[in-house]
């Protein structure tokens, strides 16, 4: 497949280390093999060094086992000829999903932090960054889209999405993490799950999976909270609870909405 230029919007085609379209905007390929075609690229966007190094801590321990299982049980059962992984951080989910189907995988990312580890780790896939609102693609080039606890950027998902393609949400079911918030906050709450209504699709199916994880040092309680929204609005003093917990038994509990493309 090949990508759009994000300049001109013509298509860009590998000459060797670049992808040039033909109006001549050229695009270097990493040694890592991943590509930026991000417009207004600013190297401070998306996850920090610091942020992609503790996300991938938690990660590789896969402590979310179960929600990559079911991505991969997915993934082995729908066949997708090509899959846009959107927001896919550090390719965690992106490369064993790539593993589970003979098709292209091309994942996106705004940080270069990520999608340099990520590129690093998986030959498999492609990386490219870009803002998953401005996707480098042509329409209807996908069959399958996942975005997994990432904003939903409907009408660009519908636009690349091939007729009747899928487009796959993931985010918290309503336990997930409830003792983490029990053990910070005086009144946690348990999370609203109920799908959206996404304009242009129609929600097949909502499933949820869910496990019960031991998190058994101080650094990746933290790196885990760290991965969640609470961490911008979270008080001085219950950060310090955070930080005094050495060892944090918890449920992870995910819903997975899939969605198809309505036909006009
Ligand atoms: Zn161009």
């Amino acid at each position: 497949m090949n990508y759009r230029c994000p300049v001109c919007k013509k298509a860009l085609i590998r000459k060797e280390k670049t992808l040039v379209c033909e109006n001549r905007h050229c695009f270097d390929l990493a040694k890592s093999g991943y590509v930026n075609l991000c417009r207004n690229f600013k190297p401070t966007q998306g996850d920090n060094k610091e942020m992609v190094a503790s996300r991938t801590a938690f990660l590789e321990k896969d402590y979310y086992r179960v929600l990559a299982d079911e991505m991969v049980a997915i993934v082995r059962q729908m066949k997708p000829e090509v899959i846009f992984e959107c927001a896919c951080g550090q390719g965690y989910y992106t490369r064993q999903m790539k593993a589970a189907f003979d098709g292209e995988m091309h994942a996106f990312d705004m940080s270069r932090e990520a999608i340099l580890y990520a590129s690093k780790k998986d030959k498999e896939s492609s990386y490219v960054i870009a803002s998953i609102f401005d996707l480098p693609v042509f329409d209807e080039s996908a069959d399958l889209v996942t975005v997994i606890f990432a904003p939903t950027a409907v009408e660009e998902f519908h636009r690349v999405l091939t007729k009747e393609g899928l487009l796959i949400t993931v985010g918290p079911g309503a336990d997930h993490l409830f003792e983490m918030k029990a053990a910070v906050y005086d009144v946690p709450y348990k999370n609203e799950d109920d799908p959206a209504v996404l304009e242009g699709f129609e929600l097949k199916e909502q499933r949820f999976v869910k496990d019960e994880i031991t998190v058994n040092s101080s650094e990746e309680i933290q790196a885990l909270f760290m991965m969640t929204p609470y961490t911008y609005k979270t008080s001085e003093k219950d950060m310090a609870k955070l930080r005094a917990l050495k060892e944090l038994k918890t449920q992870v509990h995910f819903s997975i909405c899939i969605y198809q493309k309505k036909v006009c």
